[in-house]
Formats: C-alpha cells, structure tokens, sequence
C-alpha cells in the first residue's frame, strides 16, 4: 500500500529517525495524520503499537524540531489547543517507567478506532448521538464506555455543532472530579468520537419520569444529588468555567445513589473582572432554565450556573416536569422581571424552597455561592425518623411501626408532620407523635425540623401554603408518583399553579395562573429535546433586540 499523500510529512520524519515501520500503526492504529495529533498520544499509546521509550524519546526531538519550524494549524488543534483551560505538558515524557494505561487512573488519550466497540444506542444530543460501547486496553482488559459521535451531515460536520463537540472534548481533558462526567479519549475517526464514563442508570430526568411500577426517588435521595451537584459545580466554577446548561437531562445516574454532571458542549471559560461570559452571536440556549441576565444580555457567570441550579432543584422535587410549561419563551423573561418565580413543589420543604428563591435573586450578586449552597443544603437537609405506631387515620400518611420517615416539613408547635414514607415512598400528613426521630434518641418527634424562615413567596395567597392553610390538615397533595398512579384524593385543584414570589417583592398579591394561563401539565414523561431545543431557539432575538 501507498502512503497517502496528506500523510508524507510523517513517513519522512519517521525515516529521518529510522522508525518507518511505524508509519502504518501510527496512521491507522492512532489516526495520527496531522503533526498536531502528537498532542493526544500517550506513552501508553506508543507502547500499544510497539514503540520501546528509547524510539519514543526520538521520535518526541523529531516533533521538536518539526514543531520549532513554521506551524501549519488544522482545525482539531487550534480549537482543542486553544480552549483548553489549562496548559497541557507535552506528552511524550523523555524517561518514566511505561504506564499501564487504566480509565480509573487519569487516562485521556487518543484511543484507536478498532479498539472500541459499539453497542446500542443511548440517546441521542444536540451534535452527536451516544452508544453503549467496549473499549479494549491494550492490557486485554474491556471497559464499559459511552462513545458521543459527532453528527456529520451530507457536507461533513456542521461549523458550530463541531466547535461544541471540540469543545466539549477540550473541557473535559482536564476535568477530574467524582461529579464530573469523565472523559476517557478521543477516537480520530470518521466521525469524530469521545469515549467517556458510562452512566449506566441514564439521565436523572429519565429516572425522575419513569413510569410505574418505578417507584418515586427518595427525598432523602435528591438531597444527596443536590449536595454532589453543588460539588461539582463548585469545581467547575473554580476552574473558572460555566456549564450554562445544567438541568437534570445533563445529570446521569452512575449509580442508584451517584450522579455525574455531563454535557459540557455549552461550557465557556469566564473572563474579565466580572467572571462572565457573554455570548457572541446568537446561539441557542435553554430558555426556561436561563436567568434573566442570560436571556436579556446573552451573559452568564457562576451566578447564572447557580440560578439554574435552582431550576434543577425545581425540576428534581417537581418529579421532572417541564419548568415554565406552557408559557411563551418570550413571557418566561418578562415573567421573571417581574419577579414571578416557579411554586413550590410539594415535595419541596420551606426551607429548601427558600434556598431556591435565593439562587433566583434578580442580581447576580445577591444569589449564593456554590460553596455556600453546599452549607445551605445542609441547614435544609430533612430529619430521618422512624414510625413507632401503625397510622390509619383516614387521609393521612399510611404507616406501620418500623417504616423509616423522611420528616419533609414539621415545627414543635405543630401536631401534624409533613413527610415521605421509605417503605412505600408515599409523601403525606402524619401526627408528629407517631414517629421518633433518628437523632432524638427515641423521643417522640416534637422538636423542630427546619429553623429557616418560610421564604415570602410560600406566604403568598393562592400559593400552595397558601390554600393550604384553609384546607384540611390531611390535605397534602402527594408526590408526583403517586399523582401519576393512584386516583387522586381531595388534591386541591389549581393551587399548584400558583406563581410565587421571593422575598421583598412588593405587590406579591394573588396568583396569576389566571391571568398567565400557567398550568402544570399532568406528567408527560421527559421533556422532549424539540421541546426544550424550540425554547431556545427563540432566544437570540431578545437578547440582540
Ligand atoms: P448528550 O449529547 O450529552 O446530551 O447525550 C444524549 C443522551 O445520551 C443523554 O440524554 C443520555 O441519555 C445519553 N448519554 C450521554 N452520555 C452518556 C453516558 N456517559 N452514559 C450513559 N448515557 C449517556
């Protein structure tokens, strides 16, 4: 076979070294074709085709010398060159012990083709589609994978769609965090491919709008995916990125109990003495989950991370329903100027809700901090209990002696408690005196559960708490589950469409569901992606205008 004609320039710097019969691996085994590709080779890949380290050191001079003449940039390099948050050492290591390469062991790098195989498809994203795959270390070990393939249209790859995939690739080369979806390499193929961590449970959304017999996730549970959220967001901020679209179809289960912030395809490094980024030109984003800083100026920072933060929090407690469904994209921002916020979930505590408020403060400035959420999380984090009587009253939280509770709201001057039932998973009323607190020693439940102050937006009349007060004790609308699969029993109807409205607002009267025409839907399950790609396509004529 001929060597391709676009592919010389290595075959006359392998010659020049006495390495010619290392050409053929290095183009089909790495898919190294440009100069630049040398970026993403590891020893480890070297070792894979045979080279001993004595041939990597010459061949690594040999690039020096290729390199310190005049550069010819291709795409791939420039942009994963130029975005990457960090500087990269060069990774061909003039001496070191060889490397066994191990996903688990910090190992990004260029992956052969013929190396991974792919299995079924996963879903599907904005630029790409995503397949289970098996990927074969050059040790003979075989690794679950997730492999994201660029999508490649009749002309090739599309400009903006490539530049996020490339981005994507880029951020997360230098990602490491428990949180963080990781990225194992890239396949230099046609099309162009990552292979990273497999989240084999799926999307948090997908789980949140699971179907029966699936049981309704644990508030105990959420809390948990909240407090690694907020870690990992934490860690992107810290490394001056934002994600600009968490929502919990960008949150994949690891494990039943492990969530992981994937998606960085919209990830943009922050700059300025402000910490922002401001979008460029128009671009789609996800509207209903935006601040209004975002969707009035194109601008975000951590703040507007956190903000959404605070839609995903929504969501996780709404049992994944669709925030703002229903209304025009371009009333959504008015809505928000107007300070109206999303209501209160029912699974939703006071004082969790008030931190959510607290993330949608109109001025960046005002909302917390990542670091600080992760201690808000922690003031709001639900008592456990456990139920020492059978409760049977009609209309409560069904019980029997032994059940763990989850205590979601309860206060010492109040003989009816608000919670979840681990057995059966269900949310209600129950009488305080039927459950003992974990960390009470035995004692009856009568201390307090949450000290926050109810945010203004739960006093709101025509609020759930609002009509809530008027209604029967037992009146608790239950968990989304629940709504979703036994008849409903005395559910107040309309209350939840109630729009709220964080502290300090004045004219916080009434609800406008009337007005707005504001309804949640009954669970439809998962937020289409046309659903949410339509939302913010609307987008780049508002902010522009
Ligand atoms: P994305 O292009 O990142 O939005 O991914 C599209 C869909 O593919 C997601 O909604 C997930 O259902 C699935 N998916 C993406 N990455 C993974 C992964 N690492 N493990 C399992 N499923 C994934």
């Amino acid at each position: 076979m001929l060597p391709e004609a676009g592919s010389l320039w290595l075959l006359k710097l392998l010659r020049d070294i006495q390495l010619a019969q290392f050409y053929w691996p290095i183009l089909e085994e790495l898919n190294v074709t440009r100069p630049e590709h040398f970026d993403f080779v590891k020893p480890e890949d070297l070792d894979s085709i045979g080279m001993g380290r004595p041939a990597q050191r010459r061949l690594s001079e040999a690039l020096k010398r290729l390199r310190s003449g005049p550069k010819s940039k291709n795409w791939v390099y420039k942009i994963l060159g130029g975005l990457a948050p960090e500087h990269k050492e060069p990774t061909l290591p003039s001496q070191g012990p060889p490397h066994v390469p191990e996903p688990e062991g910090g190992l990004k790098c260029l992956i052969p083709e013929g190396a991974v195989c792919r299995r079924e498809l996963l879903g599907s994203g904005c630029f790409g589609v995503v397949h289970r795959g098996l990927w074969t270390l050059p040790s003979g070990k075989s690794v679950p994978v997730a492999v994201k393939s660029l999508r490649v249209g009749p002309e090739g790859p599309v400009g903006a769609e490539l530049g996020d995939f490339l981005r994507e690739v880029s951020v997360m080369m230098n990602l490491e965090h428990p949180h963080v979806l990781r990225l194992h390499g890239l396949i230099l193929g046609q099309p162009l491919q990552m292979v990273m961590e497999l989240a084999p449970l799926g999307s948090l959304h997908a789980r949140l709008t699971a179907p029966a017999p699936t049981p309704p996730l644990p508030v105990a549970l959420l809390f948990l995916f909240l407090r690694q959220l907020a870690g990992a967001m934490a860690y992107l901020g810290a490394r001056g990125l934002v994600h600009r679209d968490l929502a919990t179809r960008n949150l994949l289960l690891a494990s039943t109990s492990t969530i992981k912030v994937a998606d960085f395809g919209l990830v943009r490094p922050l700059s300025g003495a402000r910490g922002r980024y401001v979008m460029g030109g128009p671009r789609p984003i996800p509207y209903a989950w935006c601040a209004p800083e975002s969707l009035r100026h194109g601008a975000f920072s951590s703040a507007s991370d956190v903000w959404m933060f605070g839609v995903t929090l929504w969501e996780m407690f709404s049992g994944g329903e669709e925030p703002w469904a229903g209304v025009p994209p371009y009333l959504i921002l008015q809505r928000l100027e107007d300070r109206a916020r999303l209501p209160r979930p029912p699974l939703c505590s006071r004082t969790l809700y008030s931190l959510a408020l607290r993330c949608w403060a109109p001025h960046p400035a005002d909302r917390p901090s990542f670091t600080h959420v992760e201690g808000l999380l922690q003031e709001a984090w639900p008592t456990e209990g456990c139920c020492v009587r059978d409760v049977t009253e009609p209309g409560a939280l069904r019980m029997e002696p032994g059940d763990p509770i989850t205590v979601i709201e309860g206060s010492p001057d109040s003989t009816i408690w608000k919670g979840q039932n681990g057995r059966t998973f269900k949310v209600g009323s129950f009488p305080a005196s039927a459950v003992t607190l974990a960390d009470a020693g035995g004692l009856p439940a009568t201390r307090p559960v949450h000290r926050g102050t109810p945010a203004r937006g739960d006093q709101h009349p025509g609020s759930i708490d609002g009509d809530r007060k008027k209604a029967n004790l037992w009146d608790v609308p239950p968990a989304r589950g629940q709504r979703r699969n036994v008849p409903l029993e005395r559910m107040k109807g309309g209350t939840e469409c109630a729009w709220s409205h964080p502290p300090g607002v004045p004219g916080s009267t009434g609800s406008h569901q009337g007005r707005c025409g504001f309804s949640h839907p009954e669970p439809q399950g998962k937020a289409s992606p046309g659903q949410v790609w339509w939302l913010m396509s609307v987008i780049p004529a508002l902010w522009e205008a």
